[in-house]
């Protein structure tokens, strides 16, 4: 049985190259990148190439780029090294955030405020929920504005502060894309630090750092088909943020030795980016969503227009659940997803951050398309989903 592959949000499948060369990877450069032989060198200017290629793609400076393990530490850096340095310069922290974020950024603020108590302030951004825009994810731009000199007025003249503005990127559940531009400019206007955790956009959509206005950047190079277990944080180089990991490696920055063949997979997986592929996944996956539309009784969620091109969340109106339905679709070689992946246990909280009931949530399913999949392939994957419902109802 062929599998049709339908949930590249949560990985994709390593690239070719990759896999081709894994074995002359293992034994060309498993040398220690640190080493002052010229056979550590040679691993280090491997890295250091990839480190070029990562800064090139953002348009940054090559030192402004640290390998991680990937986005989960990369967004727990900067949310931890941010508090760390605002205790050191004897200021209060401010966070203001979204619902909307990845489990790696929720659960680091949980445990942040359950540490620091009384002594850091979080706050969340509204999410706009009005007739037209019901279910969007977009975030309320204004009120953002509203949270940030709410602090500016509290406590200008009084405390010392710092803020940090951290707000995804896009959604990889419901595929919304914020506007960053416009997040930046406010960001700008109120001195606040801004970082955004792009794992399910870079790689996907052109990302400007400098155009764009931001400080703090995560994300993973398993989203753009490289290895786990590798990503890296962009850090402006005016920024200060205490490191995460101590130890000598990345500049003193991210201890630990490099993860080399996870950071050459990422430079495999930046070649292979192909920007203009998007328009073609974009066309499949309207299609899809309109054959899912009018087949069955649900509806999308996320936003209409401003949308990762692969992204297609839907909640069914009719009585089954998005869990039987990956069971039923597993069994014919279909994979897809009801919300994310790292959070299959409880109900979504991004789902219920843009107003569904926990009985909705139950019926949402995410399907993720890739470059391979077909219109033969959708068809099919529809006529499936026609058939289980059939079964369930
Ligand atoms: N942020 C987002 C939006 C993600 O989707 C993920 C991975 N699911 C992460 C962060 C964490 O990435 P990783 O598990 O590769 O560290």
């Amino acid at each position: 049985m062929s599998e049709i592959y339908l949930d590249n949000a949560a990985t994709m499948k390593p690239i070719e190259s990759i896999v081709s060369q894994f074995n002359s990877y293992m034994t060309e450069y498993w040398y220690n990148p640190s080493a002052m032989y010229s056979k550590g060198n040679f691993v280090r200017d491997k890295i250091e190439s990839v480190r070029s290629m990562v800064s090139r793609e953002l348009n940054c400076a090559h030192d402004e780029i640290y390998f991680t393990s990937g986005a989960a530490e990369s967004n727990n850096w900067i949310l931890k090294g941010f508090v760390d340095q605002c205790k050191i310069d004897n200021v209060m922290p401010i966070i203001i955030t979204t619902k909307l974020e990845h489990k790696s950024v929720s659960s680091c603020l949980e445990e942040i405020s359950k540490c620091e108590g009384k002594f850091i302030r979080i706050s969340y951004v509204d999410i706009i929920q009005n007739e037209n825009l019901f279910n969007s994810g977009c975030i309320d731009i204004d009120d953002l504005e509203c949270k940030i000199s709410y602090y500016k007025h509290l406590y200008d003249g009084n405390m010392k502060y710092y803020i940090l503005v951290f707000i995804q990127y896009a959604n990889s559940e419901i595929g919304t894309i914020q506007d960053i531009k416009k997040i930046s400019e406010i960001c700008r206007k109120y001195n606040t630090i801004f970082a955004t955790d792009a794992t399910a956009v870079f790689g996907h959509c052109k990302i400007d750092v400098k155009e764009l206005g931001i400080d703090l950047l995560s994300a993973s190079a398993q989203k753009l088909g490289g290895l786990k277990g590798t990503g890296f944080l962009y850090k402006k180089n005016n920024i200060n943020i205490q490191p995460l990991i101590c130890g000598s490696q990345e500049r003193g920055k991210r201890g630990g030795t490099e993860n080399v063949f996870g950071i050459i997979s990422l430079g495999e997986a930046i070649k292979n980016i192909d920007y203009d592929i998007a328009i073609q996944i974009s066309e499949k996956s309207d299609y899809m969503i309109r054959m899912l539309v009018s087949k069955f009784d649900c509806v999308l969620n996320g936003a209409l227009n401003k949308r990762l091109y692969n992204n297609i969340n839907i909640t069914f109106n009719n009585n089954i659940t998005g869990e039987a339905l990956i069971y039923m679709l597993d069994s014919c070689g279909i994979y897809i997803s009801a919300g994310s992946a790292c959070n299959t246990n409880n109900p979504s909280p991004v789902l219920k951050a843009i107003g569904l009931s926990d009985e909705e949530i139950s019926k949402t399913i995410r399907i993720t398309l890739n470059e391979k999949t077909s219109i033969n392939n959708i068809n099919y994957v529809v006529e499936q989903i026609d058939k289980a419902i059939k079964v369930l109802e």
